[in-house]
């Protein structure tokens, strides 16, 4: 799923400083042989006594990971379509599980039963107000060149999610379908019941669009890909350049994941093969389920564009204007269209691959690295590319344990299932392992692992240091290191991820705050493991497309896969420092500041929206208290020393301390105070988030509610710090 994809990358371009496209060049022309740079060795690093051992480890693991494996294991798993359940899919699960063994990992393929649809029948079709056909399809995604999206085993584009059913109505253009998008319409009083939306990618996540037009009455959303946001209008299209051609289209899921993800029937219950029918909810696109009950359907701008073209109606604002060449109107009038969505829900199986290496001093404490490993089709860059980074990690890793070193806790790398149908293998396991996961130190999250050169990352504030200090332990393939190249870009790569406190003074990079949109959700928001996810970024137009393939990603992302080797590396590095640290290198300082900066731009938001009587005076109180107490433990953790088993549970037991067990209002499934993905965005992560939508909705007894129990979260926190010595 992951879309910090198409719309990071058109902020990418537009940010991208002089140096970068010199860089590009230079990394292209690399040959393949060339031997890595060397990133100095680090003197020390949180949480470690003495880091001298664990530096010469570093130094061995990161001689292993290799360009060429990787790209051969790119290969591999990009021969062929590989759609969650299907039997590609199995084998890509197995090829996985094959290479887990092989790095000596206990490994186990881990299948759950989860409802899933697949596409019978999806029809477009649009006529004029003459009764003239404009337009008939889906059109089949083609380029001359790239024989691959000719496979008859290619799906055809749907939304997964999507109702099913047969509808006619009046087309409505919508922009992004955002929320103020949709409030245009209202304001110009434009009535959406019976009609058909169309609206194109970017801004928000998919789902959210669907939910918007659900609640205001449509029948059917179309969503199309505008050549403005990831077409010709950026540069070549794909077989020329790496931007959309005409006819790509953005398959994806449409469930609403900001209510949870996962199987749409089992909200906090594990999917096992032997979950009786009788634990599923009966309708999960009834109200506080996951499904929309109307019909989705993804299109490329080649089908779009007669639907747009014949519109009536008002002239569309000068920023809802794309980049196809006819000015665009709202509608309605000029146009009717007829969907046709057919879907085959079934229970289906699904397989998570999960390998573990037992720790020798703290077995309960684990450390987890995961990748999806399901694609919408071929999924080179998403999420194969993050797969054969995972892969030549574990390869760095089982050389070590084949030399005889165990972590010091356990490690689990893992291979989700049906990410892209809403993050569906990894909260199933989240939900299986229930308390055990209490006791797991981190989670660290790739997903688009390389589409280009562009290093960016986010997570939980405790470990935005701690991923700055691996990306300075890793060589960059344009010479010096991941956080030196980071430096000369150091905000611009993530749209959806940015950071919700302003940067500290002589702040170098930006690391993001996790929304969702990938697995590290279940994780974080349910689960309350601390998480981070990273990639390295460039210009790309193909995601969710039948042209995200090998032949993409060689000319376009990484020809000589060392792009793949450095996110291995850094991958590698975040499993091995955290396994091994004497003490959790966690930095609640920087938490503590964060959370007072949400408090604060929560505050002022609270007077804009005339909730200016709020008490934020506890909230206050009780985040200083948190940072006083944080403050005291990072002298501790700098330099360990004595029993530090209590120190290390109580770093730990933080985190949880912010989750509520009620949840969030309507969305109990998300238990964490600090961050959930927004109700209107999706990928984008809204902060203290009970709190900012309670005051976006004007609800004041809710919001006072709201920072009632964000207090007490965070002076459980505060006590849980400053229990520990
Ligand atoms: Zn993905």
């Amino acid at each position: 799923m992951n879309l910090r994809t198409t719309l990071a990358f058109f902020l990418l371009l537009a940010m991208i400083p002089a140096v970068s496209p010199a860089g590009r060049l230079a990394a292209q022309a690399m040959p393949p042989q060339a031997p890595p740079p060397q990133a100095p060795p680090l003197q020390n690093s949180l949480g470690y006594s003495d880091f001298s051992t664990e530096a010469l480890l570093e130094e061995k693991f990161l001689a292993v990971p290799d360009p060429k494996l990787a790209g051969e294991e790119l290969k591999i798993l990009t021969v062929e379509p590989h759609l969650a359940a299907t039997p590609e899919d199995r084998k890509t699960a197995e090829y996985v599980a094959g290479k887990f063994r092989a790095a000596g990992f206990e490994t186990q393929i881990v299948p759950y039963r989860v409802l899933l649809n697949q596409p019978k029948v999806v029809r477009v079709e649009a006529w004029d107000e003459n009764g003239h056909l404009l337009m008939s399809g889906p059109t089949r995604e083609h380029v001359a060149g790239d024989s691959a999206a000719d496979d008859p085993r290619v799906v055809m584009p749907f939304n997964g999610s999507s109702g099913s059913g047969d509808v006619t109505g009046e087309a409505v253009y919508a922009n992004y379908g955002r929320i103020e998008d949709f409030n245009e319409l209202a304001a110009r009083n434009i009535d959406l019941h019976g009609k058909i939306v169309i609206c194109r990618y970017g801004s928000n996540f998919r789902g959210v669009k669907v939910y918007l037009a659900e609640q205001r009455g449509a029948v059917g959303v179309l969503i199309y890909s505008d050549p403005q946001d990831d077409g010709y209008s950026k540069g070549d299209p794909w077989p020329i350049g790496p931007w959309r051609p005409e006819t790509g289209v953005q398959r994806g899921s449409v469930q609403y994941l900001f209510k949870y993800p996962g199987d749409p029937e089992t909200p906090g219950v594990a999917s096992t093969l032997d979950l009786p029918d009788s634990a599923r909810i009966t309708n999960p696109a009834g109200p506080g389920g996951s499904e929309p009950h109307i019909i989705s359907i993804p299109i490329s701008y080649h089908d779009a564009a007669p639907i747009l073209q014949a519109l009536k109606g008002p002239s569309a604002p000068q920023n809802w204007q794309g980049a196809l060449p006819f000015h665009y109107h709202i509608g309605p009038g000029g146009t009717r269209i007829h969907l046709v969505s057919q879907q085959d829900y079934q229970r289906r199986i699904i397989w998570d691959v999960i390998g573990k290496i037992e720790g020798s001093q703290d077995p309960d404490a684990w450390v987890i690295v995961g990748n999806h490993r399901d694609a919408w089709v071929y999924g080179a860059v998403d999420p194969s590319s993050g797969t054969a980074s995972m892969l030549e990690a574990a390869h760095g890793i089982g050389a070590l344990l084949h030399q005889g070193w165990r972590p010091r806790r356990t490690v689990v790398f893992c291979s989700w299932d049906a990410e892209e149908e809403g993050l569906i293998g990894s909260t199933e396991w989240v939900e299986q392992q229930g308390h055990s996961l209490d006791h797991a130190v981190a989670y660290f999250n790739v997903d688009v692992g390389v589409s280009g050169p562009d290093f960016t990352a986010s997570a939980v504030p405790s470990l935005k240091e701690f991923i700055r200090g691996i990306a300075r332990s890793v060589p960059s393939p344009l010479g010096g290191t991941v956080y030196q190249m980071w430096q000369l870009k150091p905000s611009a790569n993530n749209e959806h991820r940015q950071s919700n406190a302003p940067p500290i003074p002589g702040e170098e990079v930006h690391v993001g705050d996790l929304g969702s949109g990938s697995d590290f959700t279940p994780f974080l928001q349910h689960a309350g493991v601390p998480a981070t996810d990273i990639g390295s970024t460039g210009p790309y137009g193909v995601y969710h497309s039948a042209f995200d393939d090998f032949a993409w990603f060689t000319q376009n992302a990484d020809p000589h896969f060392v792009y793949l080797q450095q996110m291995a590396r850094m991958l590698g590095l975040e499993a091995m420092r955290m396994a091994d640290a004497d003490v959790l290198p966690y930095d609640y300082v920087t938490y503590a500041r964060e959370i007072s900066a949400y408090l604060e731009a929560a505050k002022h938001r609270a007077s804009d929206a005339g909730l200016g009587s709020l008490d934020f005076a506890p909230a206050q109180a009780a985040a200083s208290r948190f940072s006083a107490a944080a403050q005291r433990l990072y002298a501790a953790q700098a330099a360990p020393s004595g029993d530090l088993a209590q120190l290390n549970l109580a770093l730990r037991q933080t985190e949880t301390a912010l989750l509520s067990d009620s949840g969030l209002p309507n969305r109990p499934w998300y238990r964490h105070t600090i961050f959930a993905p927004g109700e209107n965005t999706g990928y984008a992560a809204v902060v203290i988030p009970g709190v900012n939508e309670a005051i976006d909705a004007r609800d004041q007894n809710l919001a006072a509610q709201q920072l009632q129990v964000l207090t007490q979260a965070l002076n459980r926190a505060a006590s849980t710090l400053e229990a520990a010595h």
